[in-house]
This record gives C-alpha cells, sequence and structure tokens, in this order.
C-alpha cells in the first residue's frame, strides 16, 4: 500500500527523523491559509499523488508571496498530472502539500528496500540525488552504494558511518547522517514497510541534513497490526478494479490484453496467463480468487473482470481442490446470469466432482464453451475471440 508524500513525511516524523514543515491543503484557500500559519519567506507548494517524477511535471513549485502559493495551489488542484511514473493518463491532484522552503547545497539519494536476492533490508545511496536516480543509474552506477543488514545484530553506527563516507559527509553531518540511517530504519522496521526512498535527502545551506520528499510503500501481508497506516489510504489513488477486488479479498492485477482471467491461486494464474500469450493473445488481468471462492466472490470476480472495456473474453480456470467443483459451476452460472454476458467464456474445471460441475453448467442454457485442459481452454478462448470479433 502507497501512501502521500506528507503522510509519509507524519509517519517519520514520529521516529524523529528530520522533514520540513508542512501541512496539507484541499483547496487554494486552505493552501493560503496554511502557507500564512507556516510564515515564509519561501514555500513549496507540491502536489500529492501516488507517483513520482512530480518536480519535471510542474507539481513541485518553489514560490516567495502567499499570492503565488494560492495561484500555484488554484492551477494545481483539480489539474492532471503526467510524470514518467503516471502513465500517459497521469494522475488528478486532489490534495496539495505546503512546505516551508528549504536552502539547498547538496541533493542526495538514499532508499531502503527489501531485498529478495539476500532476504535482507538494503540501504541504497548515492552522492546523485534530486529528480533523475534511474538515468544514475543506467549511466554511472559505480555512483550509487548498496549493502544489507543483518536482521541478527541489527544496524549499528558502522552502516551511519559508512552511508556519511558514501555521501561525503562532513564534520557534524556524519553524527548527523548516523543518527538518521538509525531512524529511517527503525521507522522502516517498525512499519513494515517494503520501500522507503528519500530523494532527495538534501544537505541544507546551513549545513544540516533533512529529508525533502518521501515515498512509502508498505507491505499488504502486514497492514493488520498498523491500523493508523491503513487509515492514510487514498482509494482515489488506486484503480477501482483493483480496489473492489479488494473488498472480496480477490487479489486482482489489471493488465493491457484482452482476455479476462478467472483462476484459483497465484500459480496456476501466472501459468494460465503464460499459455494465453502462447496461444497469441494477452491476459487483460491477474485474478487470483483463491482456495475458498464462493459463489459470491466468483460474482464479484465476474462483475471485476467485465468492468474492464478492454475484455473481449474470459477464461476461468478452476482447480476443484479444497473447493468442490459443482459449487464453483454454480457461481459461474449464477454469475454468468446475473451480469448479463456479452463475451465468450471457456471454463475449465479439474478436480473434485467435476462431472457434476460439467454437468451444471451445460445444463444451464447459457453459452458456457466446455475445456478439458489448460491448453485447451487457451486455444477455445482466443479463437472465440477472434471469432466474435
Ligand atoms: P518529485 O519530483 O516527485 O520526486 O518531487 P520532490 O519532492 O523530490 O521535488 C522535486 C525537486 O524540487 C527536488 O529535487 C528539489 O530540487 C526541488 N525542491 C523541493 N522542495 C524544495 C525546497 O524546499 N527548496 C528548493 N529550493 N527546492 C525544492
Ligand atoms: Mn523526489
Amino acid at each position: 500500500m502507497n501512501i502521500h508524500e506528507y503522510q509519509a513525511k507524519a509517519v517519520l516524523a514520529r521516529y524523529g527523523v528530520p522533514v520540513p514543515r508542512g501541512h496539507a491543503a484541499f483547496s487554494p484557500e486552505e493552501a493560503v491559509a496554511k502557507a500564512k500559519e507556516l510564515g515564509g519567506p519561501v514555500w513549496v507548494v507540491k502536489a500529492q499523488i501516488h507517483a513520482g517524477g512530480r518536480g519535471k511535471a510542474g507539481g513541485v513549485k518553489v514560490v516567495k508571496s502567499v499570492d503565488d502559493v494560492k495561484s500555484e495551489a488554484a492551477r494545481l488542484l483539480g489539474s492532471t498530472l503526467v510524470t514518467h511514473q503516471t502513465g500517459p493518463d497521469g494522475k488528478q491532484v486532489n490534495r496539495l502539500y505546503i512546505e516551508e522552503g528549504s536552502s539547498i547545497a547538496r541533493e542526495l539519494y538514499l532508499s531502503i528496500v527489501v531485498d529478495r536476492v539476500t532476504s535482507r533490508v538494503s540501504f541504497i545511496v548515492s552522492t546523485e540525488g534530486g529528480m533523475d536516480i534511474e538515468e544514475v543509474a543506467k549511466k554511472t552506477p559505480e555512483k550509487i552504494l548498496s549493502f544489507s543488514i543483518d536482521p541478527a545484530s541489527g544496524i549499528s553506527g558502522f552502516h551511519g558511518r559508512k552511508v556519511a563516507y558514501a555521501l561525503g559527509l562532513e564534520g557534524d553531518q556524519v553524527k548527523q547522517g548516523v543518527a538518521l540511517i538509525d531512524k529511517l530504519y527503525k521507522a522502516f522496521v517498525g512499519e513494515d514497510m517494503s520501500m522507503l526512498e528519500i530523494n532527495p535527502l538534501v544537505v541544507t545551506g546551513e549545513g544540516n541534513l533533512i529529508c525533502l520528499d518521501a515515498k512509502v510503500n508498505f507491505d499488504s501481508n502486514a497492514l493488520y497490526r498498523h491500523k493508523d497506516i491503513v487509515e492514510l489510504r487514498d482509494l482515489t489513488e488506486e484503480d477501482p478494479a483493483e480496489v473492489e477486488a479488494s473488498k472480496y479479498d480477490l487479489n486482482s492485477i489489471k493488465l493491457d490484453g484482452q482476455i479476462g482471467c478467472m483462476v484459483n491461486g497465484a500459480g496456476l494464474a501466472m501459468a494460465t496467463m503464460d499459455i494465453i500469450k502462447l496461444y497469441g493473445s494477452e491476459p487483460a488481468n491477474f485474478l487470483d480468487v483463491g482456495g475458498g471462492a464462493t459463489k459470491e466472490k466468483v460474482t464479484a470476480a465476474f462483475k471485476i473482470i467485465l468492468s474492464d472495456k478492454n475484455v473481449e473474453g474470459i477464461l476461468v480456470n478452476i482447480f476443484g481442490g479444497i473447493m468442490r467443483c459443482d459449487i464453483i459451476a454454480e457461481g459461474v452460472v449464477a454469475a454468468a446470469k446475473e451480469v448479463s454476458l456479452g463475451v465468450p467464456l471457456v471454463v475449465r474445471l479439474e478436480g473434485t466432482n467435476v462431472d457434476l460441475g460439467k454437468k451444471i453448467m451445460a445444463e444451464s442454457g447459457l453459452p458456457i464453451i466446455s475445456a478439458d485442459n489448460l491448453a485447451d481452454a487457451a486455444e477455445k478462448i482466443v479463437k472465440a475471440v477472434k471469432e466474435a470479433a
């Protein structure tokens, strides 16, 4: 789960991480009130969307008067920001963050991620902070340093000094750097983050370290123990189909193809997507209805798949292990009747009570195409979609 920059900074501040003072604002009037509260003389008006690259897209403006705060706020609110991370459709700006301006001497980069290869928490740091870390990684990878933390011994001053050295910190900044690393690590572990990116981490004109931007991603599987974090979720930033799916405990990810997939188990879902590609088409989504697929879940999954305008056919591929195939067939038939299916539907069932399941579908009066195995199912749905087009 992602949160906004201003929320991420508030979470980090709880751990004593230095961030500029600021307030969220939802209207130009509120932006003005917050700017006056901060006092100036320099303010930064920042669009709050769940994507980076805002600076280059005009979503971050440093201004020197309250009037400019107001006009920038009016310009940004309601506008659509297209950055290199939003995709071509961009994201609508509904919230702003009004921050006190900072003088910048150096822009550095620091991020913390869970490294799946080493199964450890890793730091990535670079002297080349600012807006183009992707370019740095491509052109001058030697300017990026990374190291991981042994979970048994945890973080120590040694790691902090390593970072301070890599970032070229001097004098009191070394002490600040060591303390910062410790706090960021504690925030990362304490809040079950999966990614924390500070870009830029700046050395101010006064020689202090401060986090000017913050991007945080939380491990969804650990959210149950962070009720306060869950409350920060902004559903308007998420794909509507994925939001709907999460209500029913369905794992759904939207993709760009034409074949809607409804599958149980992540492995089977991956295999189904692969075989659709093998037969010359593309999956429209990844959707895992899970082991305990009820009729309600199957119906919800159908509606979610059909709400995607790109879907030209549906492939249901379910293995009835714990779930019985007849229950799944009843769910598919009920759902198909309820949503008035306008596209070809291929169903491949296997497992417990499979014959009864097939019988229920055959006698339903619906134009369900039955398939015997994975390859047969993929071939049939790709063919049916071509013929319907
Ligand atoms: P991003 O483009 O979405 O990553 O947004 P950032 O929050 O990183 O802001 C982009 C850039 O705006 C930063 O790299 C800074 O160069 C600049 N910026 C942000 N806040 C301030 C500030 O308080 N003072 C100054 N001078 N520049 C700032
Ligand atoms: Mn940034």
